[in-house]
């Protein structure tokens, strides 16, 4: 009798684990997902490509205060549809987006009966999950204490990630906020230099057979921002939810919803190159716009003193040169940064935005969210954070006719923080103002959540190059990893473009930039972000390249296309992207070695093309001229920079440290790079 009994447990444990199990493919079959639950484990998923294995059993679930939902987890039933839509999303990467998903909800059970849903969405390269829970045992609301959600990596895995700092550290106790430094190709053992794990989003390379990067959307006011933790055995890296001295120790760490509720969507993005990495648009298909808006925002360049005028620049005078430069050059905005309230003062700044108007220029006033979060004085403070104050100042700002706001230094990624978040963007868009955030987190799917949302910092800025000569000598190294990592998964408001060689006042002192000009032509091709500040300066009118500030005139901000053509992390990029009809290629290398490249550039058949490029010494050359007969004589003079590329060209070479060595339509085209820091932009029309 024993023996039977053991034999139909074993039977029913057999059943139950083959049941148990529920596989799921992307529309074309490569990607696929396999949920498993059995009564002795945690829920689990994972992920492989084309037969390879890019995330192993990896564990799902999460503990709450009304009920645990990770031990003797059953999988209750499970669905299958299939997602095929097509949105219009402006400021991201791609314009239009078809997007085409096989949602899976599996729905499981705790031993106390408790349901949850784990809804997935499985695309060609995207894998996004998210937690749903229904009202039980009479329950209305939920707090999620920890979450199991993680993602195991095979051994052979490599890093590419942004320690999470300490809470309450840097400039005016004003941190975490996403600027601290990457690692590359670390190995996965490595420590995280705070010991808090890594911020959002996480690169990593499998070795040979692919990437995969791990980030979070769909957060807004009903949860935290979260991180990976630091890894532990096993390959493990798990969901961490924010530090509780983040925000000056104020608010919960723990995140809480009404239910029914969900938590955000995680990420996954595979990808046996980097292409689907870069040219992924999961942080926006599974989320929807929260409001409409009535207002026509317009999106595009401005001048921005501070960068490198700083808080002296803050008057009146100042700013009027600074207007005066953003109508030289065609910019629509102007940022006003920190102290306006008093070193201009409110009186004075109704005359100087009447001023910039009379010039076709808008403008965008700086604020502090603080807050009881930071040390910041910098005016104005205390107008962001309360919504008495914040809805009286973003009427007068209406009334003023002011286009946008940039608010800075937020307390961390905790629920309230984000729920701040929030409500400054939507009280804004009740009174036509656009929000960048700065001295913040990375955005969530906020570009297609909030139509006001305009840009985050959440990067190691184009400031740090002013504060520091490290961030300038890493400035390459840091711009070939953005493309990759940080700017995938969202806006990034980087106020980058220095045509000044000394990042100060009279270009004659403070930090030297180490790269050249038309590496920061390339940078506004690479960092993507509907609204550009650009570290252009007055000066630049005079001592810049004038083929530079004309670029700097005609570059756009939004685009319809992006497309990866090759690259590697921290080592060079070159990117294309599309506005309109035209596109744009940048290509940078950050290493002191020749990188020379076969690409296949089908954007360039035929078409006549604009180039600029380093010189042999480093100054810049451009061409735009098709003729065969000044293509031979910028062969043989390659520093004037006199060159063209057209059709039918071949044996073109523009030196030994540059040159194309074959361009001919529909066919391979050979990029020779220039030893370190150099850079070339490419404009097809
Ligand atoms: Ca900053």
């Amino acid at each position: 009798m024993k023996k039977i009994i053991s034999t139909l447990l074993a039977s029913c444990c057999l059943t139950s684990l083959i049941a148990q199990e529920v596989v799921v493919k992307g529309p074309d079959e490569k990607l696929q997902l396999v949920v498993s639950a059995s009564p002795a484990e945690k829920p689990s998923y994972s992920i492989t490509y084309n037969g390879k294995t890019m995330l192993e059993k990896s564990p799902l679930g999460m503990n709450t205060n009304i009920g645990d939902f990770v031990k003797g987890m059953k999988l209750t039933g499970h669905a299958v549809t299939p997602i095929d839509t097509v949105y219009h999303q402006d400021r991201i990467k791609t314009s239009k987006v078809h997007y085409q998903a096989n949602e899976l909800i599996c729905n499981f059970e705790n031993p106390k009966g408790q349901k949850i849903d784990v809804v997935f969405r499985v695309s060609n390269h995207d894998v996004a999950f998210r937690y749903t829970l229904p009202r039980q045992d009479g329950k209305g609301s939920v707090t999620v204490t920890a979450e199991e959600t993680g993602f195991r990596f095979p051994q052979q895995t490599t890093t590419f990630l942004c320690p999470q700092s300490d809470a309450m550290i840097g400039w005016k106790r004003t941190k975490p906020s996403y600027e601290e430094e990457y690692k590359a190709d670390a190995p996965m053992s490595d420590r995280s230099q705070y010991g808090h794990g890594y911020t959002f989003p996480c690169l990593f390379r499998i070795g040979d057979d692919g990437w995969v990067l791990v980030s979070e959307t769909g957060v807004d006011s009903r949860y935290c921002g979260s991180r990976l933790s630091d890894v532990s055995e096993g390959n493990l890296y798990t969901v961490a939810f924010p530090m509780a001295a983040e925000n000056n120790g104020n608010g919960t760490s723990a995140p809480a919803f009404a239910l029914p509720g969900a938590t955000p969507w995680r990420t996954i993005t595979v990808g046996e190159t980097l292409k689907p990495i870069v040219e992924t648009t999961v942080i926006w298909d599974v989320v929807r716009p929260l409001y409409e808006t009535k207002h026509d925002y317009r999106f595009g360049r401005g001048t921005w003193s501070w960068i490198l005028w700083q808080d002296g620049s803050i008057n009146y005078d100042d700013q009027v040169r600074y207007i005066d430069f953003a109508a030289a050059m065609g910019y629509e905005y102007a940022l006003i940064d920190n102290w306006w309230d008093t070193n201009i003062g409110r009186d004075r700044m109704k005359s100087l935005i009447e001023y910039a108007r009379s010039k076709g220029v808008e403008l965008f006033l700086w604020y502090s969210s603080s807050g009881y979060w930071n040390d910041i004085e910098q005016g104005p403070v205390n107008h962001m954070d309360n919504a008495i104050i914040r809805k009286r100042e973003m009427k007068w700002l209406q009334s003023l006719g002011v286009k946008g706001i940039k608010v800075d230094f937020f307390g961390g990624d905790k629920q309230e923080t984000m729920r701040l978040y929030e409500d400054i963007l939507s009280d804004a868009d009740d009174h036509g103002l656009m929000v960048i955030f700065h001295g913040c987190t990375i955005p969530r799917g906020w570009e297609r959540m909030y139509p006001n949302y305009v840009g985050s910092e959440a990067v190691l800025a184009s400031e740090n190059m002013v504060f520091g000569q490290h961030f300038c000598d890493e400035e390459a190294f840091n711009a070939c990893l953005h493309p990759f990592i940080r700017n995938v998964v969202g806006c990034m408001e980087f106020g980058g473009c220095f045509l000044n060689k000394r990042l100060n006042r009279n270009n004659d002192g403070g930090t030297t930039r180490r790269t050249t000009d038309i590496f920061q032509l390339a940078t506004t091709i690479l960092f993507q972000n509907p609204v550009q500040n650009f570290a252009l300066a007055p000066n630049n009118l005079k001592d810049a390249s004038p083929v530079c500030v004309d670029y700097m005139k005609t570059v756009p901000t939004t685009w319809d296309e992006t497309r990866f053509i090759d690259g590697y992390p921290g080592k060079y990029v070159v990117l294309a992207r599309r506005h309109g009809d035209t596109w744009y290629l940048a290509a940078v290398n950050a290493g002191k070695e020749i990188v020379k490249l076969k690409l296949d550039l089908d954007m360039f058949a035929g078409k006549i093309v604009s180039l600029y490029k380093d010189d042999k010494k480093w100054r810049t050359s451009t061409c735009d001229v098709e003729s065969k007969r000044k293509r031979k004589s910028a062969t043989g003079n390659p520093s004037t920079g006199r060159c063209c590329i057209g059709e039918q060209l071949d044996d073109i070479s523009f030196g030994c440290e540059f040159g194309i060595n074959t361009l001919i339509p529909n066919s391979h085209f050979y990029l020779l790079f220039t030893c370190g820091l150099v850079a070339t932009v490419f404009i097809v029309q």
